[in-house]
């Protein structure tokens, strides 16, 4: 694998700081492409989040998340290649294309990501194997992996992994049907970013926030952790996740809201509780618009109630049950209730009570 460049001055690698644009609005966007969004997220409540839902639920939605995820790739990976770029690629670049796929990931905290074996002589024995040390979430991994691959391959695949020692996984594409097809289509929802004024310091030289900087970027292991807290991140785009909850809502049904509010509220309790909280609205701010959750415009905290607005939201469900898990923290109690609405110009109402 070629090597992953960093910033000279604040160690972030370039793959990071050069692609995505942390804007005064709380949106990160792709440098090439504004409509692309990400978040710099909390990779370990990924997994705690779907294991919450799967547990409230009492279902498996194993399948549903991995599905959605091939989707969004596959579309994405469609989008950003054109067919005759991709049929080379099949021809004459999959190394290549390996290559670029583990140090995104490596970059992007996915985990230590390696090619294992392939064989593609054109017939239904054909599979590619790889390994990954440490995913940031092995559902979505799996997912990447059969999307990106289905979009350069051109066939239908189905995904397995195993998991050979703990946290080392072997995930293996082959032709074949789709275990499941989704109901819905793949609706991304987008609106035009309002503008907004949130002020950071930043890397003189690579200008990502020093809030991102400062975290330790292991492109080995492909982690991002910080510091102090050792909480690790991955970058990843916010859709994805908007699309999974779209999907397991089409699947499974109306109670998916209130399913992932409560799974979320449940997963930043237990990953916050030890942290300090002081009624200062514009670290909320910050710590949401670093995060490329969005901008808070209007923080009001009550007696007992907390009222916000958001405005660019991604993730909305989720943002819910965080605003009320931090309600809660703050106000030391263990329950409250919510009521949220969402405009369809990206801007999200929360009130706590
Ligand atoms: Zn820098």
């Amino acid at each position: 694998m070629s090597e992953i460049k960093r910033c000279k001055k604040c160690g972030t690698p370039l793959m990071v700081s050069k692609e995505n644009t942390w804007n005064g609005n709380g949106v990160i966007a792709q440098t090439r492409d504004f409509e692309h969004r990400m978040i710099f997220y909390e990779s370990d409540n990924i997994g705690a989040l779907f294991t919450g839902i799967e547990h409230i639920l009492g279902l498996p939605i194993e399948k549903i998340v991995v599905e959605s995820k091939r989707r969004e790739v596959k579309e994405y990976v469609e989008k950003m290649m054109s067919a005759i770029t991709r049929k080379a690629v099949k021809h004459i670049g999959i190394g290549m294309m390996i290559d670029t796929l583990s140090r995104n990931g490596r970059a992007f905290g996915y985990g230590d990501i390696s090619m294992v074996e392939r064989r593609r002589k054109n017939d239904s024995d054909d599979f590619i194997t790889m390994s990954v040390r440490n995913p940031h979430s092995i559902l979505f991994f799996c997912g990447e992996v059969l999307g990106a691959w289905e979009a350069i391959d051109g066939r239908d695949h189905f995904v397995s992994y195993e998991e050979v020692e703990p946290g080392f996984y072997r995930v293996t594409c082959r032709v074949g049907e789709h275990p499941l097809e989704l109901q819905g289509r793949l609706n991304f929802k987008t609106y035009p970013y309002k503008p907004g004024d949130i002020e950071c310091e930043r890397c003189g030289t690579c200008e990502v926030p020093l809030s991102v900087a400062k975290y330790t970027w292991d492109l080995e292991a492909g982690t991002i952790v910080h510091p102090d807290t050792r909480r690790r991140m991955a970058i990843f785009g916010p859709r994805g996740m908007e699309a999974i909850l779209d999907d397991l809502e089409a699947e499974l049904g109306e109670t998916i809201p209130e399913t992932v509010i409560e799974a979320q509220r449940l997963t930043v309790r237990m990953a916050m509780k030890d942290m300090k909280w002081i009624g200062d609205d514009q670290r909320y701010r910050r710590m949401m618009a670093f995060r490329g959750l969005g901008n808070i415009v209007m923080m009001k905290l009550g007696d007992k109630s907390l009222s916000v607005r958001m405005e660019n939201a991604c993730i909305d469900l989720m943002s819910v049950g965080m605003v009320q898990a931090l309600f809660e923290l703050m106000s030391g109690t263990d329950t409250s209730e919510y009521d949220y609405k969402i405009s369809p110009d990206g801007v999200l109402d929360i009130t706590i009570s």
